[in-house]
């Protein structure tokens, strides 16, 4: 008889900062009562998170949504951006929300991030800007899509929402493209339980991406655009101000997983992982690996909901494609035809189990139960 664990194995797990290490700051929000609006804790948190990433402007943001949708309203994008389907659902969405229309291009089977050498085929002339994403964190061809952008006047923005902390030969990544955003969502490596942030290169560009967060206020008086309300609050700035104290010992132990994972599976017939880029430190946010049904011998969803029979929950990250969804499905640039790389990765991919409290001995099984199918 098998022992039945009791206790499910998530795919992640949030990094929340001790209790007791958070009552202080409470207590100082109750007794100033700024519990919004650019406080004490808001500036401190976006200092400190220009230091800890290596970037020069951040604005934060509620969530890791709205700086996308914003960020497209301060460049002024128009007509059609160029994107991936690889990717979570927010990156288009903020696309449709601005009556932009997203054109879909393959993805790198080497990545999983937009195929530059795609990217020209798609331009059109009412193609304004490229929006990539840097998927589980691995840096996407920035030069390349730079010089792509600088050809044909584009703008480029990254969804940088699985990027924190990454940096490309000793550089953050946030630095690349006009802006940059990530998100603060209890799922992703470091949290403010919601939350997110833009990074741009200007000091004037940050200025209208405050107003434009808080509705287009430049004044008491004044509103110079029709802004958005997306100011993260003091509690939640207090909170992230705490949790960057610990994110470093756990990025450290999601490192020792990834490491477990790939030393283990990297010899079992059928599974195929990411090779790690030269000179990238990489924040290990999500361990994809991809099921090759004909040589594993088990279909990507037999063995995902064989691991959740054992209690253990896999996500099939990225499935299915963004351009399969029925708002983006008729889009010609959607059909599978065009993307047959994203596709098949699609079908084949499972993020396995990966977070700071996860146990070696739950590595463990797991690896076991890959391998003996
Ligand atoms: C999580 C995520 C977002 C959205 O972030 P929220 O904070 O949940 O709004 C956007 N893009 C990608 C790629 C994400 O993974």
């Amino acid at each position: 008889m098998k022992d039945i664990p009791s206790k499910k194995v998530t795919v992640t797990s949030p990094l929340l900062p001790p209790l007791e290490e958070f009552i202080p700051y409470l207590e100082q929000i109750w007794q100033s009562k700024w519990i919004t609006n650019n406080g004490r804790f808001h500036r401190e948190l976006e200092e400190a998170l220009c230091d800890y990433l290596g970037v020069k402007y951040i604005s934060l943001f509620t969530n890791g949504t709205l700086p996308l949708i914003t960020a497209l309203q301060a460049l002024r994008i128009q007509g059609e951006v160029i994107t991936t389907p690889y990717s979570f659902v927010a990156t288009t969405h903020s696309i449709w929300w601005n009556g932009i229309r997203p054109v879909f291009v393959d993805v790198d089977p080497r990545t999983g991030n937009l195929d530059p050498d795609r990217i020209e085929a798609a331009i059109t002339p009412q193609t304004t800007a490229i929006m990539p994403v840097h998927v589980y964190g691995t840096p996407c061809e920035v030069e390349r899509i730079e010089a792509i952008a600088r050809k044909y006047g584009l703008k480029v923005i990254y969804d940088a929402a699985h990027a924190f902390a990454v940096k490309q030969n000793g550089r953050s990544i946030l630095e690349a493209g006009d802006i940059s955003t990530l998100s603060f969502h209890a799922t992703k490596t470091y949290n403010t339980i919601e939350g997110g942030a833009l990074i741009c290169h200007s000091e004037e560009m940050k200025k209208r991406i405050d107003y434009l967060k808080n509705f287009g206020f430049a004044g008491e008086t004044e509103v110079i655009a029709p802004g958005i309300n997306s100011k993260m609050d003091e509690v939640r700035a207090a909170y992230g101000l705490l949790a960057l104290k610990h994110v470093d010992r756990a990025i450290a132990a999601r490192r020792a997983v990834t490491e477990h994972y790939r030393e283990a599976l990297s010899g079992v017939p059928g599974l195929r992982m990411f090779e790690p880029l030269e000179g990238v430190e990489y924040n290990y946010s999500y361990f994809p690996i991809f099921v090759d049904q004909e040589c594993y011998g088990e279909s990507r969803d037999e063995l995902y909901f064989r691991l959740k029979e054992e209690g253990i929950l896999g996500r099939r990250y990225f499935y299915p494609l963004i351009s399969e969804f029925d708002t983006y499905k008729g889009l010609p640039s959607a059909s599978p035809e065009n993307l047959p790389v994203a596709t098949r990765m699609a079908r084949q991919v499972i993020c396995l189990p990966l977070h700071h409290e996860l146990e070696k001995e739950e590595v463990e099984r797991i690896i076991e139960i890959i391998k003996n199918r």
